[in-house]
Order: structure tokens, then sequence, then C-alpha cells
């Protein structure tokens, strides 16, 4: 899907749902949109300077923050980056496939895996809160090549 549709629908969720997409959570939207891998807060704030070189350190985190509570964006915490949802549903547990050689993280969504690991978890009487589950390896493209 283009960046511009992608923007088209997050703008519409948002109506929906009464949420304000402003001008600076759409800026951050556009550029995850852009972007085939995640991209860390540091590189974000950089593309926004160049559009508001008065924007700090807090107006990404305010924006990511909304862009992960609409669903839109998962933190990818191993990498310390973020990407965007190819999903568009409210917040949800999500699986991401990390490639280690390019970088490349795409999501998939198997719900029995969240369920099997908060059983497996509950053994142990542990309440699991930040239920991304993120596995490194090698992309298609780079295992073939
Ligand atoms: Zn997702
Ligand atoms: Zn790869």
């Amino acid at each position: 899907m283009s960046s511009k549709r992608l923007i088209e629908q997050a703008r519409k969720a948002c109506e929906t749902r009464g949420a304000r997409f402003t001008l600076v959570r759409e800026q951050v939207f556009s550029f995850l949109a852009n972007s085939n891998s995640a991209i860390g807060a540091y590189e974000l704030l950089t593309q926004l300077q160049q559009l508001d070189a008065k924007a700090k350190p807090p107006t990404i985190y305010r924006a990511l923050d909304f862009l992960i509570e609409q669903g839109f964006v998962h933190k990818v915490e191993s990498q310390n980056a973020y990407v965007l949802c190819s999903h568009f549903a409210e917040q949800h547990k999500a699986q991401l496939l990390i490639c280690d050689n390019c970088g490349d993280v795409q999501e998939i969504q198997c719900p029995e895996i969240n369920t099997e690991l908060e059983k497996a978890a509950d053994q142990y009487g542990f309440k699991v809160q930040q239920p991304t589950i993120e596995a490194h390896g090698l992309c298609k493209a780079c295992s073939e090549a």
C-alpha cells in the first residue's frame, strides 16, 4: 500500500475514534510508512527537524506514544526502534520477525502463540504485560541470497 493511502487510512481511523491526527503525528507516521525497516527515535527526530527545526525529543516521543496507542506502530524493543503496523487494528498482540542482516521487520499475527505464552507464564504466576514477541533471524530475501 502506498504511504499516501496509509496516511488516509490512519486519518479515517482517528476520526472514527475521535482521536486527533495532528500534523506532527502525521509526519512521524509518514516517515515510518516510507520505511521498510524499523526506525529509531533519534533518526525520526532528525527527519522531523528537516520539516520543523524546533522539534525536540519529547515531540517525537509524544507522537510515537499516540501512534502506538492507536495500534498504528509497534515498538521493536530489541532494536530500540519503531515500525509501522500493517494491520491497522486497535491495540493487538503481534509477533515481529526481525532480519538481522537487512533489518527488515515483518509482522505476523498468530494469537495462539500469545495464548500459549500467557498460559505457560501463568504457571509461574507471571502476568505478561508487554505481549509483543520478537524473533530474530534471516528474512526470505537474505536467506536465499
Ligand atoms: Zn500490528
Ligand atoms: Zn533480510
